[in-house]
């Protein structure tokens, strides 16, 4: 088993104790066997290893962990951005010019775009991704869209009621009925979690808790999109139904608050849904203070935000969320680990799978103080260089 060791660290972020503020520590050294963190600390205490990385004075942070990305899809919604940036508000009905592209798209197309969009996400920090279905809305086309996706992601999650599409309009119960019976029984061997848009215009609580009901039964773990645009069901339920993670959470009233401050449900929150829609944010503040878990993800989709960035989500956190830069880079990480229940990732801990990313910044600081910057020198995933 060969041994590396990392040197030339300005700052190294393990994250190995639970606490954010913990801080980073400064001329650190990392050592790394058979894909493995097997030491961090100071340079001076660092082990002897087979062989020596100098990373020349720069950051690491472990990689990113985006819990929530909807990525097989074809086509873009340019325009429809565009109109909303100048006084159309969004409404969940867009996702359906998106599933009349998809349908139409070949295999090796949503193949190549998903492709696309997974290195894009590596090149900028991050190293485990999450994927949804939710643009097929068929039994065949959902079924793709999940099989598409393990062949690219860690984690996939089957959401077929992401909307009801155009053809059922006039009868959503029938959808229901597909989504938690023949879809799901075509979709769950693909899937780690199944999810639902509980929100008006989508699915309501009743549909919703059937959903939740017969995905869990099928031994899916569960994760729900919840209170995006105006309060409602979604936050109680995916506590209530045990989610791994209740995702947007931008319009909070107290009991749902305490309610994920009570619960092993992570609130991830993603902000970059409200800069592209130009909505009010997630009150992280009150979240963080009542004791939930957070966690920032991207929400890459195009529709409501076409980002595969985490600094730019951590950028904005900082500045529009009041989160600390330490806040947000854990919730980047660990929070989107814990999002996807792995203590594996989304720390550099003896013992953590060796993801992480080289920052061109002596800080992991410089995330969210240089927005928009491509900081991410290089990413090491699995103890090897990705990309
Ligand atoms: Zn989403």
């Amino acid at each position: 088993m060969t041994t590396t060791v990392f040197t030339g660290i300005a700052e190294l972020t393990t994250h190995a104790d639970a606490d954010p503020d913990a801080g980073a520590v400064a001329d650190a050294a990392l050592v790394v066997a058979d894909g493995r963190v097997a030491w961090t600390g100071p340079l001076s205490q660092a082990p002897d290893a087979d062989e020596r990385v100098d990373l020349g004075g720069r950051a690491v942070i472990p990689g990113f962990v985006d819990s929530h990305a909807h990525l097989v899809f074809a086509g873009d919604r340019a325009q429809e951005f565009a109109a909303r940036m100048t006084g159309t508000p969004y409404s969940a009905g867009g996702i359906r010019t998106t599933v009349a592209a998809t349908r139409a798209a070949s295999d090796d197309a949503l193949r190549a775009n998903l492709k696309r969009l997974t290195d894009e996400m590596l090149r900028q920090g991050t190293t485990t991704v999450e994927c949804k279905s939710g643009y097929g809305l068929t039994v065949e086309d959902e079924a793709r869209a999940l099989r598409l996706a393990r062949e690219q992601v860690e984690a996939v999650t089957y959401l077929g009621a992401h909307v009801v599409p155009a053809e059922y309009k006039e009868r959503p119960e029938e959808y229901v009925d597909l989504v938690k019976g023949a879809m799901l029984d075509a979709c769950a061997p693909y899937a780690d979690y199944a999810d639902v848009f509980c929100e008006r215009g989508a699915f309501d609580a009743e549909q919703t808790r059937e959903i939740l009901t017969a995905a869990q039964a099928k031994g899916l773990d569960l994760r729900l999109h919840a209170n995006q645009l105006g309060n409602g069901p979604g936050v109680q339920l995916a506590v209530e139904f045990g989610a791994a993670s209740a995702d947007h959470c931008t319009f909070l009233d107290d009991k749902d608050i305490a309610a994920l401050a009570g619960s092993q449900t992570v609130a991830t929150l993603l902000p970059g849904v409200e800069f592209s829609t130009r909505s009010p944010y997630p009150d992280a503040r009150r979240l963080l203070e009542a004791g939930a878990t957070v966690a920032i993800a991207t929400d890459c989709n195009p529709g409501s935000c076409y980002t595969t960035s985490m600094p730019f989500c951590i950028a904005v956190a900082v500045r529009d969320m009041h989160m600390s830069p330490a806040e947000a880079l854990w919730a980047a990480t660990v929070g989107g680990a814990k999002a996807l229940r792995r203590d594996d990732i989304g720390h550099l801990g003896v013992g953590a799978r060796a993801d992480f990313a080289v920052l061109d910044a002596p800080s992991y600081i410089h995330l969210a103080y240089r927005p928009g910057v491509p900081l991410v020198h290089r990413v090491w995933k699995n103890g090897t260089p990705a990309g």
